[in-house]
């Protein structure tokens, strides 16, 4: 009988550098770094530009993602709140709304400090253990402290809505923004304010601001969607908890901080683990230099590029097939804010061929063989370039 598909016999790697798209020129972090292993896989591999969303759409990180990885935005995204609920590890159950928090300082009825001078995330999580234990009118609220002044608000209970406002005003000098909405949603809320201030009187961290009301559905699992199980390698809440969502595992990777002194070695120990384990997908997320983009640090952003060539592409290189790099939006370091331009996307393997681009950056990835696509496009490309994409029709 005729063999149907032929599979590499490795896992795919999806390696995303947070924000790393940039204006074409030879100014770009990925054109001025100096990579010689991601170079390498571009001689013998072919370029394309994406665009995530669409031409000219500005992707959050969150959107962004979950269209890389084939879901429908308009009908399966969540909001912020579950994804970084989730992140947390905070397990979500259908019906409940979840929200983004940060501590602040309250004075005479005005926020004057929206992150409470960046509370120590020691210090954050003796407040939160003050915040357990809240129930009202039949409502449970779970609260988590992340990093420093972050956190995340899960609201359990029957008949909930995401029909709430923010009431962070991302301002300072004013008063937090009274809650529209859901009428329910909004006496509960204010009930729940209420209590917290009372229960963090006297601290410089003396009530919380919250954001991104979601409410949680389970939704198709990657797995189930992609017939490929699934690891994600990542420090960030927000990725951690997107690749939750859609029911990838995602080790707790020791050193893996999702800023710039994250493990990179670490990393790509763990991506290596996961397919010699069996996994047929890793997804491995690097933060920094999104990071080092919104803070308009070229030279930051360019040295992250260079320590995952150095530190993850040349070790992951022999156990993956194909692989992937790319980013998940454009950030130009020189805007210092997403952006809507196509990001540059690099593909290499022994099912993927090559075109004639000698280094991977946007001057050259806009000559790539692989044109402009979609970000929808890229998971039917990496299961095909894997060997196990299914005939349509005869
Ligand atoms: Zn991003």
């Amino acid at each position: 009988m005729k063999k149907m598909v032929e599979w590499t016999g490795k896992a795919a790697l999806l390696l995303i550098m947070d924000g790393l798209g940039e204006l074409p020129s030879t100014s770009s972090a990925l054109y001025k770094a100096k990579k010689p292993h991601i170079d390498a896989l571009a001689r013998d591999g072919i370029q394309g530009v994406m665009h995530v969303l669409g031409r000219g759409l500005v992707p959050g990180s969150d959107t962004a993602h979950l269209t890389l990885f084939g879901y429908n935005i308009k009908t399966e995204y969540p909001d912020r709140g579950p994804l970084e609920a989730l992140g947390v590890g905070i397990k979500l159950k259908k019906g409940d709304v979840a929200f983004r928090t940060n501590f602040a300082t309250l004075k005479a009825g005005k926020i004057v400090d929206r992150r409470a001078g960046r509370i120590p995330t020691s210090e954050a999580r003796k407040l939160a253990k003050l915040l357990q234990g809240i129930t009202i009118d039949g409502v449970e609220f779970i609260f988590h402290s992340t990093v420093e002044h972050r956190g995340a608000l899960v609201m359990r209970g029957k008949g909930l809505s995401p029909d709430i406002s923010d009431s962070d005003p991302h301002d300072v000098g004013v008063p937090p923004k009274p809650f529209k909405g859901n009428k329910r949603m909004v006496k509960l809320l204010n009930a729940y304010i209420k209590e917290v201030n009372k229960r963090l009187r006297g601290k410089r961290a003396n009530t919380i601001l919250i954001r991104g009301a979601g409410m949680y559905k389970p939704i198709q699992s990657f797995e189930e969607k992609h017939r490929l199980s699934a690891e994600a390698v990542a420090g960030g809440a927000l990725y951690k908890g997107v690749a939750r969502y859609l029911g990838m595992e995602t080790p707790d990777i020791k050193g893996a901080t999702g800023d710039a002194h994250s493990d990179y070695s670490a990393k790509a120990r763990a991506a290596i683990k996961a397919a010699k384990a069996g996994k047929k997908f890793v997804f491995l997320h690097v933060k920094a230099t999104d990071s080092f983009s919104h803070d308009g640090n070229c030279k930051g952003k360019r040295s992250i590029v260079e320590r995952v060539d150095r530190e993850i592409v040349k070790a992951v290189k022999p156990y993956f097939d194909p692989i992937v790099i790319t980013g998940d939006h454009a950030t130009p370091c020189s805007l210092g804010r997403h952006t809507g331009h196509g990001v540059p996307f690099l593909a290499y393997g022994s099912q993927v061929g090559r075109d004639n681009q000698k280094k991977f950056a946007e001057l050259y990835s806009h000559n790539g063989g692989l044109g402009h696509f979609y970000g929808k496009e890229v998971m039917p490309q990496i299961i095909n370039w894997m060997g196990l994409a299914h005939k349509i029709g005869e």
